[in-house]
């Protein structure tokens, strides 16, 4: 006899991504796979329900630049010397295109 049983994972996963990558982007493509290791059973199916960047550089710029005023989305995708924040909206729901530079101290690349 077998019985199906449903169980909320929280993992921790340490991602060391490029400086222009869109951390939301990666962790909505993660590919992961859990497997019992013991024999006495089988994962049929696994779900990412939840996630949250907790720390990160991006995080960082995030907080500084604050949420889209179109859109309210509060992570974007940053590129551009000086370093800027982006957003476009979503592909259901795009908009106009947003821009907002990096203040101050965060910013990485030293104005001419
Ligand atoms: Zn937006």
């Amino acid at each position: 006899m077998a019985r199906k049983v449903y169980v909320t994972l929280t993992v921790k996963a340490i991602i060391l991504a490029d400086d222009d990558a869109n951390v939301q982007e990666i962790i909505d493509e993660l590919d992961y796979n859990f497997s019992d290791t013991t024999g006495k059973a089988e994962v049929l199916d696994t779900t990412l329900e939840e996630s949250e960047i907790t720390d990160s550089k991006l995080k960082e710029y995030d907080k500084a630049t604050g949420p889209c005023p179109y859109c309210g989305r509060k992570e974007h995708w940053y590129n551009d010397v000086p370093l800027r924040a982006f957003c476009w909206g979503t592909e259901k729901k795009p908009h106009r295109e947003w821009h907002k530079k990096v203040p101050g101290k965060l910013q990485p690349y030293k104005e001419a």
